[in-house]
C-alpha cells in the first residue's frame, strides 16, 4: 500500500492503514463486501469475510453490505459502513430524523418484529454460550411442567413480549439544558461533546412530556433564565425532567437548577401552569456540582403537589422528583405479572425479593404471599418502599436497606427460609455470596428477573450446578428500538 508522509498526524494514519497482521485475511483501509449475520449489544452489524469477523456500525443481519476495515486484531476487527448492496427486508426508514445523531435508540431502522425475534435469540445464544444450557424453542402460551420431577429437560426461551404499540413508551424524560439559539437549547448531547442538540419530538418519550418540556423551555426562553454552561460551570438551568404517570395522568415538572435563586420563579410557574394545564406538580432540584449527575440533595416544591401517583398491576406508587420508577409502566406490568406467575404463590409463602428497589415486584407478590422480605442498597429506595407498602395498606412487607450480599447471608444463618425468592440484579447480576445464600436456603423457587443475559447465564449456571433447573425464561421488551432485553425466568429445586 501507497504511503504518503506528511506529518506525524498523518503518519500515524498511514500506519494504520498499512495494517495487517499475518493469518489476518484482511487488511485496514481495505473495501470488503459481505454479508450481515448477527447483532452487538452495541447495534453493530456482525459479519465474516472468508471466515474472520468485522463488526460493522449501521449494517443490520439480513443487509449485505460495502465496508471499509478500519481496524484489526487477531480475531476480530471493525469495518465502516459505505453502502448497502442489497438491505435486509426487515430494513426500515427510522421514523425519527435524529435517530443516527441522539443514539437514544439504536434499532429504529429495523423492523420491530425483527428487533423481538433478536432480543430472543440473543437470550438464547447466552443461555448456550456462557450459561452451557440446553434450550428448547418455546411458543407463546406453552406450558413447562415446573414440578415434574422427571429428568431434566431443556430449558424454554418464549417469544419475547412485545408491545401492541412500541412507540411513546417512557413515562419519564431527562433533558439536558445548554445554552442554545433564543438563549437556550435542550434535548441530547452531541456525541463527545458539552454541546447541546435542540430537540421538541421524541417518539419514544410519552406525548405529554414532550409537551411539557416544549412549554417549559419556551416560557424559560421567555423570561430570559440562562442555561448553564458545562464549560464554565455558570448559568441556571441544568436540566428539565418531567414525567407522566400512566394511571392518573398527574404530571410532573422538576427544573434542575445550578443555585436556589430562580429569577421570575412566580411567572416561570404561572406560564408552565397556562401552557400545560394538566401539570400537578412543579418542583426546584438544586444541583450546584460540576458533575455529569443529574440531582443535588436539595428538593423543594415550586407549586402543586411533591409527588404523582401511578399504578402497576393494580398497586399504587408515590413517585418524587429523584425516586426511581421503572420507565415503561406497560411493560413492567407485563414482567411483574410473568414474576408472579412464576412464582406461584397461594398466600401461604415466605417470599424474599432481593434487589427490591422501591418495592415494586415486592408489594405485586405481597397480595397473594404470608410474608415479603425486600433488601435494596439504596436508603431512599428503601423508604419509597415502605411509604408504598404504607399507601397500599400492606402490612405484611418489611424492607431492609443494606447489601444484599450482606444481608442475605445474614438472613440464611439466622435461619430465615423462603418459599419464594426473587432477584432483580443491575447488569452485573448477582454477587456469588448471594447466589451462595440463595442455594444454602434451598427456595422451593427462585424467580430471576434480568436486565442483562449474559450475567443471567452466568448465574444460572451456577444455580444449576447448586441443584436448580431452569425451567422457562420470558424475554420480555421493555425498551423497544434499544437493544435492551429484560428477561423473567424461573427455576425449580431439582
Ligand atoms: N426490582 C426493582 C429494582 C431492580 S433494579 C424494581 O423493579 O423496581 C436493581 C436494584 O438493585 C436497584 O434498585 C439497585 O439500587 C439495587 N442494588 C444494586 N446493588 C445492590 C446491592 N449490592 N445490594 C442490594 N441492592 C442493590
Amino acid at each position: 500500500m501507497k504511503k504518503s508522509r506528511k506529518s506525524p498526524a498523518t503518519e500515524t494514519r498511514v500506519e494504520e492503514i498499512a495494517g495487517h497482521i499475518p493469518g489476518v485475511p484482511v487488511q485496514t483501509g481495505q473495501t470488503v463486501e459481505l454479508d450481515i449475520a448477527g447483532l452487538t449489544t452495541e447495534a453493530e452489524g456482525v459479519g465474516r469475510v472468508e471466515g474472520y469477523t468485522l463488526f460493522v456500525a449501521g449494517a443490520l443481519p439480513g443487509d449485505r453490505v460495502r465496508a471499509r476495515v478500519t481496524q484489526i486484531g487477531k480475531s476480530y476487527g471493525r469495518a465502516v459502513l459505505l453502502d448497502i448492496v442489497r438491505p435486509s427486508p426487515d430494513r426500515r426508514a427510522a421514523p425519527c430524523p435524529l435517530h443516527d445523531a441522539c443514539g437514544g435508540c439504536q434499532l429504529q431502522h429495523w423492523s420491530y418484529g425483527a428487533q423481538l425475534r433478536w432480543k430472543r435469540q440473543h437470550v438464547i445464544d447466552n443461555l448456550k454460550r456462557i450459561g452451557r444450557l440446553r434450550v428448547a424453542n418455546g411458543f407463546q402460551g406453552e406450558t413447562a411442567q415446573p414440578d415434574s420431577a422427571a429428568d431434566h429437560p431443556p430449558v424454554i426461551v418464549h417469544p419475547t413480549m412485545g408491545m401492541a404499540d412500541p412507540w411513546r413508551y417512557r413515562n419519564k424524560a431527562q433533558v439536558p439544558i445548554g445554552p442554545g439559539a433564543g438563549g437556550l437549547a435542550g434535548g441530547f448531547f452531541e456525541p463527545g461533546t458539552h454541546r447541546i442538540v435542540d430537540l421538541n419530538a421524541c417518539l419514544i418519550q410519552h406525548g405529554e412530556n414532550e409537551e411539557l418540556i416544549r412549554a417549559v423551555k419556551a416560557a424559560a426562553r421567555s423570561l430570559g433564565l440562562s442555561a448553564y454552561n458545562r464549560k464554565t460551570g455558570r448559568g441556571l438551568l441544568r436540566h428539565v425532567v418531567v414525567r407522566h404517570a400512566r394511571a392518573t395522568g398527574q404530571r410532573m415538572v422538576v427544573l434542575v437548577t445550578n443555585g436556589r435563586d430562580i429569577p421570575h420563579a412566580a411567572e416561570l410557574v404561572g406560564l408552565i401552569r397556562e401552557r400545560v394545564p394538566g401539570v400537578t406538580s412543579i418542583c426546584q432540584n438544586v444541583n450546584t456540582a460540576r458533575t455529569p449527575v443529574v440531582f443535588g440533595e436539595e428538593t423543594r416544591v415550586l407549586w402543586g403537589e411533591e409527588v404523582i401517583y401511578d399504578e402497576i398491576g393494580g398497586i399504587r406508587f408515590a413517585i418524587s422528583p429523584r425516586s426511581f420508577f421503572q420507565v415503561n409502566t406497560e411493560q413492567t406490568e407485563t414482567l411483574y405479572r410473568k414474576a408472579a406467575q412464576y412464582a406461584g404463590l397461594t398466600g401461604e409463602e415466605t417470599v424474599i425479593d432481593v434487589y427490591c428497589g422501591i418495592g415494586t415486584i415486592s408489594l405485586f407478590l405481597a397480595r397473594r404471599a404470608r410474608k415479603v422480605y425486600g433488601v435494596e442498597i439504596v436508603p431512599e429506595a428503601v423508604e419509597d418502599a415502605r411509604r408504598n407498602a404504607l399507601l397500599n395498606g400492606m402490612r405484611n412487607v418489611e424492607f431492609t436497606a443494606g447489601r444484599a450480599e450482606e444481608v442475605l447471608p445474614r438472613w440464611q444463618a439466622a435461619g430465615l427460609r423462603a418459599d419464594v425468592l426473587v432477584v432483580d440484579p443491575p447488569r452485573k447480576g448477582c454477587d456469588p455470596a448471594v447466589l451462595r445464600a440463595m442455594l444454602d436456603m434451598r427456595p422451593r423457587r427462585i424467580v430471576y428477573v434480568s436486565c442483562n443475559p449474559s450475567t443471567l447465564a452466568r448465574d444460572l449456571r451456577v444455580l444449576e450446578d447448586g441443584g436448580y433447573r431452569a425451567v422457562e425464561v420470558q424475554p420480555v421488551d421493555m425498551f423497544p428500538h434499544t437493544t435492551h432485553v429484560e428477561c423473567c425466568v424461573l427455576l425449580v429445586r431439582k
